[in-house]
């Protein structure tokens, strides 16, 4: 980056990923969890981001500081619970890991502040809407609004596409796939998608703009085949393409150049 080179620099923005994926797991865990007692209309001042205290979801022990440190915890306690010795989940090392890795790789590939801050949001939105939905099927309004409305916003002064772009994106992002959903739905009485894909692939619209929302489409189908390899689903069984579609807008908002369908027909091709 050419605004921010530097060691110091380096480490101190990967010191902040580190103690930021430690609050992306809490949003991870908790947020499908407040979305459900919300419908049985719970009181959120016993139960939020913040309450209770970090705790054993098996035994209910409260955790001790040193149970809560970022990736040395998990190692530290060999991936179980102090008290009861239940595995911990391994979804807590890999996204405080994938957080800093992302954060690291969105460092190299900025070249400016602005665009910096405005991948690591977007990382920071997607990966919790990556493991919400992998693990429960549903992503949290939200966290799609919070992406649609800050690459809206972020666009008004043109950082990754034209304002225009970026509204007729998230339109056309949010229309085409309900259009699919209902043409799906109308012809095998299935339902491809859920809503929350919709909102999602209207985010990424919003951040990306409307002429990459077909890469984009692209991209996720590849990857929602081979995530849906590595989760072992069987044919017609519910995968979530969330997922898929959060790593395809991270790849083409961050690297537009190498996961781009029209370059690499072109390469396949050649440009005559
Ligand atoms: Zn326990």
């Amino acid at each position: 980056m050419k605004i921010m080179n530097g060691l110091y620099n380096l480490i101190g923005i990967l010191i902040f990923a580190y103690l930021v994926g430690s609050f992306l797991n809490v949003v991870i865990s908790r947020l499908p969890i407040i979305f459900k007692l919300k419908e049985s209309n719970h009181d959120f001042k016993t139960f939020n981001l913040a309450l209770p205290r970090s705790h054993c979801p098996h035994c209910q022990h409260i955790l001790y500081w040193w149970h809560n440190i970022p990736l040395l915890s998990f190692v530290i306690l060999k991936g179980q619970c102090y008290f009861c010795h239940t595995p911990i989940a391994k979804r807590y090392f890999i996204v405080e890991l994938s957080f800093i890795l992302l954060i690291a790789l969105c460092y190299y590939q900025a070249p400016s502040l602005s665009i910096f801050l405005s991948y690591a949001l977007f990382s920071a939105l997607a990966l919790c809407i990556f493991f919400i939905d992998w693990e429960t099927l549903f992503i949290p309004d939200i966290l799609n609004y919070l992406l649609l409305w800050s690459g809206l916003l972020i666009n008004t002064h043109g950082l990754f596409c034209s304002a225009q772009d970026a509204i007729i994106g998230a339109a056309l992002g949010y229309l085409g796939l309900w259009g699919f959903y209902h043409f799906i739905y109308w012809t095998s009485k299935k339902e491809g998608f859920g809503y929350g894909d919709f909102k999602l692939l209207a985010a990424l619209g919003a951040w990306c703009g409307v002429s990459e929302l077909f890469n984009i489409l692209f991209l996720a189908s590849l990857l929602g085949l081979i995530l849906a390899v590595v989760k072992l689903k069987k044919m017609g069984e519910p995968i979530a393409f969330g997922p898929a579609l959060c790593i395809a807008g991270f790849l083409n908002l961050v690297y537009p150049q190498t996961f781009n369908l029209l370059n690499w027909s072109r390469q396949l091709f050649g440009s005559g």
